[in-house]
C-alpha cells in the first residue's frame, strides 16, 4: 500500500496523463494521501537572483498562467479528501525530490516528457534527474 503519492505537474499532456493515473492508485487505496507539486518557472524568480526586475505586466502574466495551471491539476484532484496541490520553488528536480523526503512519500508519478521543446529524448531532464537520484520508485507516464 502507498502512503502518499507525489505527482509532478507542469500542466504538460504527459504531467495530465501521470497526474490521472496518480489520482486512480490514490482512489484504490485507503487513505492515501496525494500531493500535486508544481515547480513555479516564473522568471521573476530567476531573475530577481541576478537584481533585475520584470515589468508588472509580465510578471501579471505568469501569474495568471501558473493560477490556471494550478486550477487545473486542483480540478483533477476533486473528490480526493486527501489531496493537496504545492507550488515549489527552485530547480524543478531537487524540489521535487526534497518534498518527496520532507513529506515521507512512498511513490512519485511523472511524465516522460514535459514542455521542453526539444524531444529527441526518452525522458526530458527533470524526469531523469528524478529517476536517477530518488530513493523511492518512480512511475513514469507517456
Ligand atoms: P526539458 O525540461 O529537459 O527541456 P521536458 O520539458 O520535455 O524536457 P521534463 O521537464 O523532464 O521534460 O518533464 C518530465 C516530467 O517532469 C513532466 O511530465 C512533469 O511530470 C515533471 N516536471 C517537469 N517540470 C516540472 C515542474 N516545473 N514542476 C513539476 N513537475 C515538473
Ligand atoms: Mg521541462
Ligand atoms: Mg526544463
Amino acid at each position: 500500500k502507498y502512503h502518499h503519492i507525489l505527482a509532478a505537474y507542469d500542466g504538460s499532456e504527459a504531467s495530465v496523463k501521470a497526474l490521472s493515473h496518480a489520482v486512480k492508485i490514490a482512489e484504490n487505496q485507503q487513505a492515501c494521501r496525494l500531493s500535486v507539486a508544481h515547480v513555479a518557472s516564473r522568471p521573476a524568480y530567476t531573475i530577481a537572483s541576478y537584481g533585475l526586475v520584470l515589468p508588472e505586466s509580465y510578471q501579471e502574466k505568469w501569474k495568471e498562467y501558473e493560477d490556471a495551471l494550478v486550477q487545473q491539476a486542483t480540478g483533477q484532484i476533486e473528490g480526493l479528501p486527501y489531496a493537496n496541490v504545492a507550488v515549489l520553488k527552485g530547480h524543478p528536480a531537487t524540489a521535487i525530490l526534497d518534498y518527496a523526503n520532507d513529506h515521507a512519500c512512498d511513490l512519485i508519478v511523472m511524465g516522460n516528457r514535459g514542455l521542453g521543446a526539444l524531444k529527441e529524448w526518452m525522458l526530458g531532464s527533470v524526469s531523469h534527474h528524478v529517476v536517477q537520484q530518488a530513493r523511492i520508485p518512480v512511475l513514469i507516464v507517456k
